[in-house]
């Protein structure tokens, strides 16, 4: 008897703490994820990676079961239990306290309503069930442990008054309130700038020794950026179209990487394929010593009276001939933004002179203005808040050739629409004729506007929620 009990508590601190096994998950006919079996061990950092489109967060999702649309085969054991079987009550008591997840735009996960303090210390009641004066202290103490500046004060911040680094250390710190065993980062640098990005990373290796050396704590990071899986993971796993085709620890794949997709993604070094434009190409668009200004809310009984100001973009002069292609780089907050919506024509200056194709921008009105906008257009930064998930890929993309050229027939649009996707798509998979009647939502990296609204309610806590957690924007 002794025996067996000392057999099976061995077998526990042997057994991987994670375990896929033939895993398989299809949405309908499209088959995100085929047999993938990976075992990730304790105190473990593996690398996820593969272009976009490969499934990698689908099998992130599919371990906490937060996909509600798809059938999910194999097996997923955490801790040697199995996770398939278990109810969504279980699971719900699971998430964050035993598996935790943060995401690459934490917009999706933090709720705009509540500050970033109560969010953190929701979690810490609903799962360790201290009183909320508690919960509010371990909130300030897990953001200082982010490395964010005078927690005391953050904690009482909204989403929106943090910038893109302080939003992604409070989702770090939410994610590691309830001290998970395991952490599923998707992705959690990619909307950040690079500076801020080397330090989210260090934060999280960091953080990670730390856990790992208390509580064995695992991670597995979903990336694309191949210099972050050499200075972070211990063993990588490389997925081609829902298939996990290598894995193997990080030292010998970077070395000799066997499968030709490896092969392929570790020789894929950006080519610089500009050519130069002629110096006698026209000047297309050019602006002056142009600057942007904002408002500002003064402190105090002044700010009854008056408000304060911020220049965003001082004195910039730029210009871009036909043909060519003008980088602005910048660290967030440098006002890249903000110049390129002034180009546009879509940011009132404070002074400056902008011109596009020799006319200043101001002198553009009626049909002329609307020609002019159908010349100058704009990819946003974020696709989120760009693209509302409630409409078809074909109605966003068709949308402008519906105000631009209104002589076409709708046959001659949804070709245009079609083509222009399948030029845009890496793999030419993702896009195309079938998917245009798919919602914004449901498609690859467009579709989590619709999970938030779903796993926003049903995320930490292991009742409904009390209250309402949806935020009143379009994105729901
Ligand atoms: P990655 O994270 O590697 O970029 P994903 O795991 O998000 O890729 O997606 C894998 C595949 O599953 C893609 O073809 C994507 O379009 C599809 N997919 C993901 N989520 C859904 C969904 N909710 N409904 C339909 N198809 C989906
Ligand atoms: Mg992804």
């Amino acid at each position: 008897m002794s025996a067996t009990v000392g057999n099976s508590a061995k077998e526990a601190v042997t057994r991987p703490l994670l375990e896929l096994e033939h895993l398989h998950v299809t949405f309908g006919d499209t088959v995100a994820v085929n047999d993938v079996t990976l075992a990730i061990q304790r105190g473990e950092r593996v690398a996820l990676v593969g272009e976009s489109g490969s499934g990698k967060s689908v099998t992130a999702l599919s371990i906490l079961r937060l996909l509600n649309d798809a059938q999910v085969s194999g097996s997923i054991r955490f801790d040697g239990e199995d996770l398939l079987a278990k109810s969504e009550r279980e699971m719900r008591g699971m998430r964050g306290s035993d598996i935790a997840m943060i995401f690459q735009e934490p917009m999706t996960a933090l709720n705009p309503l509540y500050t970033v303090g109560d969010q953190i210390a929701e979690t810490v009641v609903v799962h360790d069930g201290v009183a909320a004066g508690e919960a509010r202290k371990r909130a300030v103490a897990l953001l200082g442990r982010t490395g964010i500046a005078e927690p005391g004060k953050r904690v009482n911040s909204y989403p929106h008054q943090l910038s893109g680094g302080q939003r992604q250390r409070a989702m770090i710190a939410m994610a590691l309130a309830c001290r998970p065993r395991l952490l599923l980062a998707d992705e959690p640098t990619t909307a950040l700038d690079v500076t801020i990005r080397a330090q989210i990373v260090d934060l999280l290796l960091e953080l990670q020794r730390d856990e790992a050396e208390k509580r064995g704590m695992a991670v597995l990071l979903i990336t694309h950026d191949l210099n972050l899986v050499r200075h972070f993971a211990h063993r990588i796993a490389v997925m081609e179209r829902g298939v996990l085709v290598e894995s193997g620890p990080v030292e010998r794949v970077f070395e000799s990487p066997q499968h030709p997709y490896t092969q392929r993604l570790l020789a894929s070094r950006p080519q610089r394929t500009a050519v130069p434009v002629l110096p006698i190409s026209p000047v297309l668009l050019e602006a002056r010593e142009v600057s942007v200004d904002f408002k500002t809310k003064l402190p105090g009984v002044s700010g009854w009276f008056r408000s304060g100001r911020f220049r965003a973009v001082a004195d910039a002069t730029v210009s871009v001939r036909q043909g060519e292609t003008l980088g602005i780089v910048g660290e967030s907050g440098s006002g890249k933004s903000t110049l390129a919506m002034a180009l546009l024509g879509l940011q009132r200056t404070a002074h400056g002179e902008i011109e596009f194709q020799g006319r200043a921008l101001g002198s553009y009105r009626g049909a002329e203005q609307t020609a002019l906008r159908s010349n100058m257009q704009v990819v946003f930064q974020d696709p989120f808040s760009s693209l509302s998930p409630r409409h078809t890929i074909e109605r966003i993309v068709g949308e402008g050739l519906a105000l631009h050229r209104p002589q076409m027939t709708p046959q001659a649009r949804r070709d245009k629409v079609v083509s222009c996707c399948a030029k845009s798509a890496s793999t030419g998979r993702c896009c195309g004729a079938i998917r245009m009647n798919s919602p914004a939502a449901s498609v690859n990296g467009l579709r989590l506007p619709a999970l938030w609204c779903w796993s926003r309610a049903s995320w930490f806590s292991t009742n409904p929620p009390a209250r309402s957690t949806f935020p009143s924007s379009s994105k729901c």
